[in-house]
């Protein structure tokens, strides 16, 4: 079965029950068992069935098994947000104590939240640019784990997933890898040597910008020795460690798991991944050269101009994805060219089915330090722009027209 075939048809059927050939929306917070004793052992993990939402949920799971199957995956948990799934899968490992390195230029929250995980104990380290070098220049006795991007937003950067993976297991750590950006269509990291995938699915994966939620997606090989990681001394699954004690510590205890009406949003909007990224990294691609024959400072990792092209030809099978950046000369410059656009929405997420664009210096990266944003490729004249479904040839006139009256 190939990619959109599986996505289709691999871990989903219609719904045994009713025959509903879409993911019915199991609204409700809880499930009846009938007798005392058949609900003793579906809380003691020895009845498959569902008891309260927080924990699972038919839609959530029917999600889960999607994801994680596209994903390569043994198993994935459906979080409220992709922030949610970002702070429980961090700790989940994590203690007092710990540190973990990360590639500069993250998601902003998840700079925020590495942050303020410091008062907790847990210290993040920048690594100075995606090298394995760089990464384990900054590693210590006390790293626990790596935490990179796909596709660094807005810098565009590139980590080599597989060198870092080697890095890490000599290191007897894991490597977490955010697929948000990139999705299981372009990339699947855990069969570059990953260990954990990490989706916001609010972007991409649901592409319709009608709901807010997340995933994590557990690989079959790390085995969490819990001498190396006490959180696991209680969960003693080997590979399955991490995605048992996610779904019964973290989704459980911390209570960020995702409503089942954003699954189902989320399902209906994965049916379309395939196609709808065909669509856009092919007018990304389109509209990158025709910004670079125009002479125009453009940033995309289709470019053989990317110092990450082969790289990401390498990993992603020559699609690089909707995000491109341009530089302009001046703020003044970029805000005139946002303003003056047609179609692209002046909006501060990414993957949604209509072209996006923003000025990033005032927005996404206000708070941010000088250093932090020059680590994240964010000038003061820099624009992102995040394709959509469009058809080319209108994007294509609506930017000239924008470039031209600036
Ligand atoms: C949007 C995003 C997140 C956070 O996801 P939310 O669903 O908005 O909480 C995390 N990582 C990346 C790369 C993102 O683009």
């Amino acid at each position: 079965m190939r990619f959109t075939t599986r996505l289709l048809h691999g871990s989903f059927g219609p719904d045994q029950a009713t025959g509903a050939t879409t993911q019915p929306i199991f609204q409700t917070s809880a499930f009846y068992q009938e007798t005392a004793e058949d609900m003793a052992r579906v809380f003691a993990g020895r009845k498959p069935g569902f008891v309260y939402t927080r924990v699972s949920n038919p839609t959530l799971m029917s999600l889960e098994r999607r994801i994680n199957d596209l994903e390569g995956g043994a198993g994935a948990v459906a979080c409220a947000s992709g922030m949610a799934a970002v702070s429980q899968a961090v700790l989940n490992v994590l203690r007092e104590g710990d540190e973990f390195v990360a590639s500069g230029g993250l998601y902003g929250g998840t700079s925020a939240l590495f942050r303020d995980l410091a008062h907790y104990g847990i210290q993040v380290r920048y690594a100075d640019g995606d090298s394995p070098e760089a990464f384990e220049a900054v590693m210590t006795e006390r790293t626990r784990l790596l935490y990179v991007e796909t596709i660094g937003n807005p810098k565009l950067d590139v980590p080599d997933i597989k060198a870092l993976a080697e890095l890490a297991h000599a290191h007897e750590v894991p490597l977490f890898v955010d697929n948000t950006v990139t999705t299981p269509y372009l990339c699947q990291p855990l069969a570059l040597g990953a260990d954990v995938v990490i989706h916001s699915t609010s972007k991409s994966l649901n592409g319709n910008g009608n709901s807010i939620g997340g995933i994590v997606v557990s690989g079959r090989n790390f085995r969490w020795d819990p001498v190396r990681f006490p959180k696991f001394q209680d969960y003693r699954f080997g590979p399955m460690s991490f995605l048992v004690r996610m779904r019964m510590r973290m989704v459980t205890d911390y209570g960020g798991c995702m409503a089942p009406m954003n699954a189902y949003l989320t399902g209906i909007g994965l049916d379309t991944l395939a196609l709808r990224l065909d669509r856009i990294t092919s007018t990304a691609q389109q509209l990158a050269e025709h910004f670079a024959a125009r002479g125009v400072a453009v940033n995309y990792p289709g470019l053989a101009s990317s110092p990450y092209h082969e790289v990401a030809k390498k990993q992603f099978g020559n699609r690089y994805g909707a995000m491109l950046t341009l530089r302009l000369g001046t703020k003044e410059k970029a805000f005139d060219f946002i303003n003056h656009l047609h179609y692209a929405l002046n909006v501060s997420n990414i993957g949604d089915a209509r072209t996006l664009v923003l000025h990033p210096a005032t927005t996404i990266f206000v708070h941010a330090s000088e250093e932090e944003k020059a680590a994240a490729g964010v000038t003061d004249d820099l624009v992102r722009i995040n394709v959509g479904l469009e058809d080319p040839e209108d994007l294509l006139e609506d930017f000239q027209q924008a470039l031209q009256q600036i």
